[in-house]
This record gives structure tokens, C-alpha cells and sequence, in this order.
């Protein structure tokens, strides 16, 4: 329980904390007797000996690998000010271990040190948990929006002196209090708001994520979420452009989650205690922040929102020398239709997962490692810009080379396409598609359900194409990804 007493312009806050039974916490503090005590020390201390100069600001300890240029934008400082900060300091051989004064955080003292960001956490929680204000962080870190505070990016905060352990937390919910969250989770509301640092329960917000008081996590039995967003997990991260993203949310509760990322909306599927949400990232989308939202609905129908920004990194591909083609390979007229067509064949993402592990080799061993061309790679047509990409991996064949299902699945299309050549399209599912060009046969039909090493066709240098090849292409989500991902690892 709270109480709080007013005594003239002094504002004195009590705390009663109800820790165990007939054990009662009395903590008390007084802004004001505060901001006395340090009057009387700094007069008191006048009439002595000179207290010793106060540094200049916080301090950081120089790490392995660190530069001088490194630290001055990590704090967001300029190199002469921090060079004229710290003039002692030998520039040339900075050693690991020396104590750097960072300027511009005048006010601020102690050891600065980073961490690193989680999905879900915002500037309220994170201040929870280093016990500082927001507007330190802000200050610390130059934040210009909450997209500043997006998975696995740094956070410059000051020492905490320990390190607090990571305490589960909780999504409050849209239309849910703090009291209905506590109950849901088997904790005290009172203890919650106030290891939340909330001085009444009505200040937490829909979407504020909570922390739940270590204390009664640790002593208590497991505690069923619905949702704890300290447990998402983002697959690789940060994502990367051309690959598949993955979206692993910790749920023991029947619920429907769908996610929203770059434009696309995709659906998450339950797996043992999870649920796991795909979507494939284009090659040639613009490296940068994305905002990644969590939609749903719980088992009684509460709703649930959250979204944060996150970062997808430059795939690195390689630009191609400009390539001559006759002008209707290129001709929108032609290709964009059958584009369409094609990208429609992987649109839907189908309930059942049909595939497990790894994909095997499409090819037989001899070509399994002779790639003419891999995923991803930039490409100029004619002397264009460099707006086309590599949409799928080239394995080497000759005509009449064998080709196997790489993983079990249903296909979904057969048939002669124009660019493509005679295709095949297998559906995986969950979104997960893969896909078959130039052949010089199809071995089979629509609706079929093919296994692992089964063959499938032979290759060919049927559609638009130099020569004998397999073009092999992996859909998530409706968009071309990196086949060799699938190959090297198990996805999801
Ligand atoms: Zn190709």
C-alpha cells in the first residue's frame, strides 16, 4: 500500500512495502530534505579544506577494441571535445582500462556502460530496469524517437553499481488493467506497481510492458503468460535483407497472432509451446528500420497489440557486370504478367508444415556445389540501372540431369511459362514455397505430395536462358529469399 502525506510545499512520499507475511519494509524519502542535506554539506564543506575538484562529467572505461573515433560517436561527442576532455590522455595508445571523462553529460556522474536492446523494450521499462529516469536515457543516447530503441541496438546507460537480473515481463493489453494483468499472472498488484515504479496502479498503460517482481517469480510456481515479450524472439538478428525473418513468441494460451513487417502482414503457427511467424525479406528493400507489429487475440477474446521498430542490415550481394539480352526478355509486357502469375502460386501460407530439418540438395552430388550464380546478386540489363536482382540459386546440369524434391510438400503448379521455361512449384508450408525453371521435363502433378529425394523433373534450358540449368527459388511470405539458407540450416 501507498500512503502519501502532504506537509507544506514539501512533498514526503511513504512507502509501505508488504514483502512476507507480518514483515512490513517502512521507506521514506523527501526531495526537498534532500536538496537541504546537500546545502549543508557544500556550506559546511566551505569552511574547510577545498573538497576535491569534481570531475567533469561521467566516465567510461576504455574495452578491447575500442578507438577513440568508436567512443566519440558512441556517446555522440565530437573527437577534439573528447580528446580536450580528457587532455592527459595519450591519443595514440589509448589502453585498455583507462578512464575516459565523455563530455556534454554535465550534471551525470558515474561509470558508463551498455547494453544491449530487446524486442520490447521501451524507454519506461528500460529506465525500470537501470533505475534512471527517461529523460537520462534520452540524454545518454541522443534519442530523437522511440525507433531509436530497436532490438540489438546499444543503449549507453550509467552503472547501475550491480546489475539487476532480467526480471520476466508482461504486456499490459489494450482494454486491461494492471489489477487483471496481476491476477492473470499470480502476483500482488501493489507489488507489481511498485517494482514497476508506478505509485498508483491506474498509471500503466495499454502497451506498457511490466516487470514482474523477481521475488515472487522466483519463490512462486511458473507463472502462464499470455504474452511475455521479454521471451520474442527475432531469427537471425538483426534481420537481414533476402533472408527469411523468423518471429518466435513464447505462448502457452490458445491464441491468433498475425505480424505486420515491411508491408507485409503474415500469420504465426503454434509449435510446442510457442508460436513461430515467417516472412521472407526482399533482396533489393532498403536497409534500415521497419517497424515489426504484433497483432491478437487472446483465447477470451482480449485484444493484443504491440509493435516496435527493428533493423533489417544490407544483405551484401554482389553487383553483376552489365548483361546483354535481347530486349523482349526483358519487356514488361511479357514479364510482368507472368510474374504475377508466379508470385501468386506462393501467396498463401498454408496451416500444415509439411517439411522438417534441413532441405536436401535438388541436384545429384555432382552438381551440388556448382553454382552459376547465386542469390541476390544486383543486375544491370542493357546498361539499366541496377534494379534487378538474382531470385533464385543456378545449379549447373546438363539437359536430362535429374532434379529431387529437396523436402516434403504439395505441388502446386506445373506448366510451360514464357521466361520461366517449363516450372514446378512446391508449397511447404507456413509460406514456404520452392520453385523449379527451364526443365526439360516435369515428372509431376498438381496436388501430388512429393518426399524428400524424390524426382521431380530434369533439368532443361527451356523458357529465357543461355543454357541447361536449374534456376531454384525459395518463397517465405510471398517474397524470393536466399535458397542456401535452406541448405546450410533448418529454417524455422
Ligand atoms: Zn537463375
Amino acid at each position: 500500500m501507498i500512503l502519501r502525506l502532504e506537509i507544506g510545499s514539501v512533498l514526503k512520499k511513504f512507502e509501505i512495502i508488504h514483502l512476507r507475511r507480518g514483515v512490513y519494509l517502512l521507506a521514506a524519502w523527501a526531495t526537498g530534505l534532500l536538496a537541504l542535506a546537500s546545502f549543508v554539506l557544500v556550506s559546511s564543506g566551505s569552511a574547510q579544506t577545498p573538497p576535491p575538484p569534481a570531475a567533469s562529467g561521467p566516465v567510461y572505461t576504455v574495452q578491447p577494441g575500442d578507438s577513440l573515433w568508436d567512443i566519440a560517436a558512441r556517446f555522440g561527442v565530437s573527437l577534439p571535445d573528447l580528446m580536450a576532455a580528457n587532455s592527459g590522455m595519450n591519443a595514440d595508445a589509448l589502453s585498455v582500462g583507462a578512464q575516459l571523462v565523455i563530455p556534454g553529460l554535465e550534471g551525470l556522474q558515474g561509470q558508463l556502460t551498455t547494453r544491449s536492446v530487446a524486442y520490447g523494450d521501451s524507454l519506461t521499462t528500460l529506465a525500470r530496469r537501470y533505475n534512471t529516469t527517461p529523460d537520462t536515457l534520452v540524454r545518454l543516447n541522443h534519442l530523437t524517437s522511440p525507433a531509436d530503441l530497436f532490438p540489438g541496438s546499444i543503449l549507453v546507460i550509467l552503472e547501475p553499481g550491480e546489475t539487476p537480473p532480467q526480471p520476466p515481463r508482461i504486456l499490459l493489453h489494450s482494454g486491461q488493467t494492471l489489477l487483471e494483468a496481476a491476477a492473470a499472472s499470480g502476483v500482488n498488484p501493489w507489488t507489481l506497481a511498485i517494482s514497476n515504479a508506478l505509485t498508483a496502479t491506474w498509471q500503466a498503460l495499454p502497451g506498457d510492458s511490466l516487470h514482474l517482481p523477481t521475488s515472487t517469480t522466483a519463490s512462486g510456481p511458473p507463472i502462464a503468460l499470455p504474452v511475455d515479450l521479454a521471451a520474442v524472439q527475432l531469427l537471425p538478428e538483426p534481420f537481414v535483407q533476402g533472408k527469411g525473418a523468423e518471429v518466435i513468441i513464447t505462448g502457452t494460451q490458445e491464441m491468433s497472432l498475425s505480424g505486420s513487417l515491411a508491408g507485409h502482414i503474415f500469420p504465426f503457427f503454434p509449435r510446442e509451446g510457442s508460436y513461430v511467424g515467417l516472412q521472407g525479406l526482399h533482396a533489393l528493400m532498403e536497409p534500415g528500420l521497419y517497424t515489426l507489429g504484433i497483432h491478437g487475440t487472446l483465447a477470451d477474446g482480449t485484444p493484443l497489440a504491440f509493435s516496435q521498430a527493428v533493423l533489417v542490415k544490407d544483405g551484401e550481394y554482389v553487383y553483376d557486370p552489365v548483361l546483354a539480352v535481347s530486349p523482349e526478355t526483358i519487356d514488361p509486357a511479357v514479364t510482368k504478367p507472368e510474374e504475377a502469375e508466379w508470385a501468386a502460386l506462393a501467396a498463401t501460407a498454408t496451416p500444415e508444415k509439411l517439411w522438417d530439418g534441413k532441405f536436401t540438395s535438388p541436384v545429384p552430388p555432382d552438381y551440388t556445389d556448382c553454382w552459376p550464380s547465386r542469390y541476390g546478386n544486383r543486375r544491370s540489363f542493357n546498361g539499366s540501372a541496377y534494379t534487378y536482382f538474382h531470385s533464385g540459386l543456378d545449379f549447373c546440369g546438363n539437359v536430362g540431369t535429374e532434379i529431387y524434391a529437396p523436402a516434403a510438400g504439395r505441388v502446386v503448379f506445373t506448366g510451360p511459362l514464357t521466361v520461366r521455361g517449363n516450372a514446378t512449384m512446391i508449397d511447404h508450408g507456413w509460406g514456404v514455397y520452392s520453385g523449379y525453371m527451364h526443365q526439360s521435363e516435369i515428372k509431376v502433378n498438381v496436388g501430388d505430395l512429393v518426399t524428400p529425394g524424390q524426382l521431380i523433373g530434369l533439368i532443361g534450358g527451356t523458357g529465357r536462358v543461355t543454357g541447361p540449368h536449374l534456376h531454384w527459388e525459395l518463397w517465405v511470405g510471398g517474397v524470393q529469399v536466399d535458397p542456401m539458407d535452406f541448405l546450410t540450416g533448418a529454417f524455422p
